[in-house]
């Protein structure tokens, strides 16, 4: 199935500036922002500016030097956060959710960092 892109989805909003955000960085293919409903002391969405659904879709179609641009982003954030173990923090998780079972509710591509206490287990 090919992959449809709603345009009208809020992050596309967001990205064409038609409702704020609270920005945490930019890229030239990326916008950082704090989640507007935080599950986590600190939650963040990284998404990048090109018009992709979801990780597969992403990872399939967009350039190298989106690809590239996008995980640095993700690593960046952490950084700036001050959660990267590397740097004696205690971590933190990445979860991008993809189609219903996925539980995605916004449909444009996005990485949360959810940081600042101890995440529990993963479950299904
Ligand atoms: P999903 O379930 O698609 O992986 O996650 C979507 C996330 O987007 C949720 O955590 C939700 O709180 C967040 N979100 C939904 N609408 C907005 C909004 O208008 N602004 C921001 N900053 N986050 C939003």
């Amino acid at each position: 199935m090919p992959y449809t892109y709603d345009d009208q989805n809020i992050f596309a909003k967001i990205l064409r500036g038609e409702i704020p955000c609270n920005k945490l960085a930019e890229t030239e293919h990326c916008l950082a922002f704090h989640d507007i409903a935080p599950q986590a002391p600190q939650h963040v969405l990284v998404i990048p500016k090109g018009a992709y659904v979801n990780y597969d879709h992403f990872a399939s179609t967009a350039s190298d030097a989106e690809i590239v641009d996008f995980t640095r982003a993700v690593a960046s954030v952490c950084a700036q956060l001050g959660v990267c173990p590397s740097e004696g923090a205690a971590g933190y998780r990445l979860i991008s959710n993809a189609g219903p079972d996925g539980m995605q509710e916004v449909p444009h591509l996005h990485v949360h960092i959810l940081a600042g206490t101890r995440i529990g287990p993963l479950t299904v």
